[in-house]
């Protein structure tokens, strides 16, 4: 540590990636400047579904992926769309994305993305302990389920590959979703569940605690919004809105925003944003679900949060300009309610967040490709607040110059 303390770091997003890499850079004795355009968990960090998916690794792109594109064009409020306004733009990543769909591809995919979030459950752990926050996260497991035989038999390759890759889960029959969660509609006859994961009660609160305890540890915050990165003669600087950072080191944790920011380094990386919305609903006194819960069939998550009961849902590739289109989220009200018959469904408010996706389904963590001094944080799709602990871990070492304990090429950036 001591070889550290007179080394200093900027990292740029404070989402969960961005929050947890500054404190424990800071921990380890770097003086770290955290900056945000915003400040601390303005960006998709806000509204996700909580859940901590250990041993997750199913990637977004599968074998059938083609089957799925007329619906991704023609069916502008399905599951799944992409706009025609952002098509030419993302052509490259959805060729990718396609091509990451056969069969090698995807074994490799699920191998390094469980390599990651086999350690969430413990690097969690761990961090909400030291910060004693650990009445905001719930042992409850990952429970998707399923109403027909049909939906079920869709996941029998995702099964299959979670088998092979080793991530445990169990199968469920109506009776034990029943013991599980008795207020959910008894339609549901299959479930998977992932009893090691965990659900954050209230994301925000986690990362702006995290925030919290990095000032407290000495850390900066600073407001601006970074529009050029370099290198100079000794490390890195960093401008933006009439300011200045500069740094031993840089560490890039911008979100679905990181690519202008990695391509100042030659990295020119796959990174698009997988768009998706939340709506808020009031609080169940009683008769309500103690988890986070997929209805397989129609793609949407209710989460029992600590101020309401969240839905999540949808995939958008629609880029970061695009205003939200809360009809997608809306319309899926009535099959939420008939999941939950004793949901309330007075609308307390919606967003709409943009999931940093590459097409693996791999985050970028690494060494840019032109510098030892800018490490690369950003890309972590579906799982960002799964992943988010464990990437600062790796990230904090890879500052340090620590020999790496996981295997890190397949993050790096210039895989694509
Ligand atoms: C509907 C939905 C549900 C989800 N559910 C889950 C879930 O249950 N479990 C899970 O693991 N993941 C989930 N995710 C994914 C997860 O939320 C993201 O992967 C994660 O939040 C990404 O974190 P991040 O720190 O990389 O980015 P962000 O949280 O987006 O943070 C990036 C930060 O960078 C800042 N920034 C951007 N550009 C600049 C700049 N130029 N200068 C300064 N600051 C800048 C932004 O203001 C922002 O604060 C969900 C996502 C969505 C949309």
């Amino acid at each position: 540590m001591a070889a550290n303390q007179n080394k200093t770091a900027i990292v740029v997003g404070a989402g969960i990636v961005g929050v947890s890499s500054a404190y424990m850079l800071q921990k380890a004795g770097f003086s770290v400047t955290l900056v945000d355009r915003v400040g601390p968990c303005s960006g998709t960090s806000y509204g996700n579904a909580g859940a901590i998916v250990v041993d997750g690794c199913v990637p977004n792109s599968m074998p059938g992926i083609l089957k799925d594109i007329p619906s991704m064009l023609f069916d502008a409020t399905g599951p799944l769309t992409v706009r025609w306004s952002h098509l030419a733009k993302a052509t490259p990543w959805l060729l990718r994305f396609m091509m990451e769909a056969r069969e090698e591809r995807v074994r490799h995919n699920a191998k390094f993305l469980y390599q990651i979030t086999k350690h969430a459950g413990r690097d969690w752990s761990r961090l909400m302990k030291s910060l004693k926050l650990d009445d905001l996260m719930k042992d409850v497991g990952w429970l998707k389920v399923y109403e027909s035989d049909e939906g079920f038999a869709q996941t029998l390759e995702a099964r299959e590959l979670m088998s092979e890759v080793g991530c445990p889960f169990d199968i469920l029959d109506a009776t034990d979703i029943q013991d599980l969660e008795p207020n959910l509609n008894a339609i549901f006859k299959h479930g998977i569940f992932q009893k090691k994961s965990r659900f954050l009660l209230n994301p925000e609160k986690v990362v702006h605690g995290i925030a919290d305890a990095f000032k407290h540890i000495g850390g900066q915050i600073e407001i601006a919004e970074i529009s050029t990165v370099s290198e100079m003669e000794a490390g890195v600087v960093a401008k933006g809105n009439g300011k200045e950072f500069k740094a031993d080191k840089l560490v890039i944790a911008a979100g679905a925003w990181s690519k202008i920011l990695a391509d100042q380094f030659g990295a020119n990386v796959l990174l698009d944003a997988e768009r998706g919305y939340h709506m808020m609903l009031p609080a169940l006194e009683d008769k309500t679900i103690s988890r986070p819960i997929v209805y397989g069939e129609k793609s949407f998550v209710l989460a029992p949060m600590e101020r309401g009961i969240r839905m999540t849902s949808q995939v958008e590739i629609a880029g970061l300009e695009r205003g939200p289109d809360f009809r997608r989220i809306r319309k899926l009200l009535p099959l939420a309610k008939r999941m939950l018959p004793t949901l309330n469904t007075q609308e307390q408010d919606v967003w709409l967040g943009h999931r940093p996706s590459t097409p693996d389904s791999l985050p970028i963590i690494g060494c840019s490709p032109k510098s030892k001094n800018v490490i690369f944080a950003f890309g972590h799709q579906h799982y960002g607040m799964t992943m988010g602990p464990t990437t600062a871990r790796i990230v904090r070492d890879i500052a340090l110059g620590k020999e790496d304990t996981i295997e890190l090429w397949p993050y790096r950036a210039d895989r694509f």
